[in-house]
């Protein structure tokens, strides 16, 4: 990756040095906060992450990732993976098409993802705390003054930052507590089940129900015997329920369950705020990085990371953002052209899947989404009609995806 190249020239070596006396104060230790913090640490600027957390024991998530974050995160990536993704089988109403990938997508467990990133941070230089919860930002002559609350009755305690990132999540409170506006979020539940008899392991199954949801089902096999099967919906209530009765449908018993809400990308939010002599950034859920189109939050989420990384040591824009942006208002476009998507458009979708569109769809990765959709242009003008359609359908309630 380019950017991660740049970050590693040493070039960019005289610019580090500027900045090594600026300290960083990451707010939220999971996967984006922490590899912005071994990123900065790296570089010798002093860091600090404050997890609200008591214990580095995130909650599990069984999660779909493009092989991109094997190139992002080098060897820490191999820690987290469970499983490898050759195909996708999409099913609507009795139909199927089959997606071969030619790069297969990693099958990825959370929790283990941020102790890797965790301990390479902690390798790096960056110091860590634990039951440690962000309370407020204000700035001061010198920079800004970062108050935090020690979880176990320790009490309210200031510390000095030149610049804070907020990586804390949807709901991030750096964000709200620094004139951000609050962003529009959905429900993702999923539910861990064995794998059914007739499902291989290496193949992800994804059904388009518009009755129920307008994003899809998935099932996600994380070994030969379990896999994650989920829903993303529109209301809390209505998603358990839909996601219960799917499973009842297909005769699969919840082993359990896991969810949380997650951002709705619908435009870039600027990662970056001047607040007296400081700076404060968004990373990951917290800025939106989350492609609408299937919902996927790492893979931007750790690109966001970097770009942040890259604009706090050049002191410059980033190259990363730049194209993180133009990927994420991609996935929108997509979502916008098929939120409003009927029952014929995805049977429609899914025979126009036909040898040539499904060989452009596997020659690119799922990440590289803008060249696919040049790729199915040339080669299938009618999947392009029924995107436009969509667009059409969607403009008097665009809110609908937003
Ligand atoms: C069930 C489910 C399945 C998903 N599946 C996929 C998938 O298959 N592929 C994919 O790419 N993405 C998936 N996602 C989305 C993905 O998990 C998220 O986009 C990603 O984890 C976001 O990471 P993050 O580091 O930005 O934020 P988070 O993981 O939300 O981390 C925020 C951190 O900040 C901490 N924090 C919050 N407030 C404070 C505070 N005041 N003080 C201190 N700390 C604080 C939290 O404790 C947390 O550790 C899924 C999400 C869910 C819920």
């Amino acid at each position: 990756m380019h950017s991660h190249t740049l970050l590693e020239t040493d070039t960019l070596h005289d610019t580090t040095a500027h900045h090594a006396s600026r300290s960083v104060a990451v707010i939220g230790g999971s996967a984006a906060g922490f590899f912005t913090a071994n990123l900065l640490a790296k570089r010798g600027l002093p860091v600090r992450v404050i997890e609200r957390i008591e214990s580095l024991e995130p909650a599990e998530r069984t999660l779909i990732v493009t092989h991109r974050m094997r190139s992002l995160l080098g060897r820490t990536a191999d820690g987290c993976i469970l499983n490898e993704i050759r195909r996708f089988e999409l099913f609507t109403d009795g139909r199927a098409a089959t997606v071969p990938l030619k790069h297969p997508d990693l099958i990825i467990e959370r929790r283990k993802l941020i102790q890797g990133l965790a301990a390479e941070a902690g390798q790096s230089g960056a110091k860590i705390e634990l039951g440690t919860r962000f309370h407020s930002v204000h700035p001061n002559g010198r920079g800004l003054v970062v108050e935090i609350e020690r979880c176990a009755g320790g009490g309210r305690e200031e510390l000095h930052a030149d610049v804070v990132v907020g990586g804390d999540g949807a709901a991030s409170r750096v964000a709200r507590s620094t004139g951000w506006a609050p962003l529009k979020t959905v429900p993702l539940m999923q539910a861990i089940v064995p794998l059914p008899k007739d499902m291989s392991p290496d193949t992800v199954r994804v059904w388009f129900v518009p009755q129920d949801t307008p994003y899809f089902y998935w099932l996600i096999p994380e070994s030969s015997t379990r896999g994650a099967l989920g829903v993303i919906g529109e209301s809390g209530p209505e998603t358990k329920r839909s996601l219960e009765l799917f499973l009842q449908k297909r005769k699969l018993d919840a082993l359990d369950f896991q969810g949380a809400r997650i951002p709705v990308y619908s435009r870039w939010v600027p990662v970056q705020r001047r607040l007296g002599n400081g700076s404060v950034y968004l990373v990951g859920d917290a800025a939106a990085q989350v492609k609408v189109s299937t919902v996927g939050g790492i893979v931007t989420g750790l690109r966001g990371a970097l770009g942040v990384a890259e604009a706090i040591l050049t002191g410059g824009p980033s190259r990363e953002l730049r194209s993180l942006r133009r990927e994420l208002n991609f996935h929108l476009l997509l979502r916008r052209s098929m939120h409003h998507f009927q029952q014929s458009d995805y049977s429609h979708l899914v025979d126009l899947l036909n040898a040539s569109a499904r060989q452009s769809l596997s020659e690119h990765d799922r990440d590289e989404a803008w060249k696919i959709l040049w790729r199915v242009c040339v080669q299938q003008p009618k999947l392009v009609l029924l995107g436009l359609r969509g667009l059409l359908m969607n403009r008097p309630s665009r809110r609908a995806a937003e």
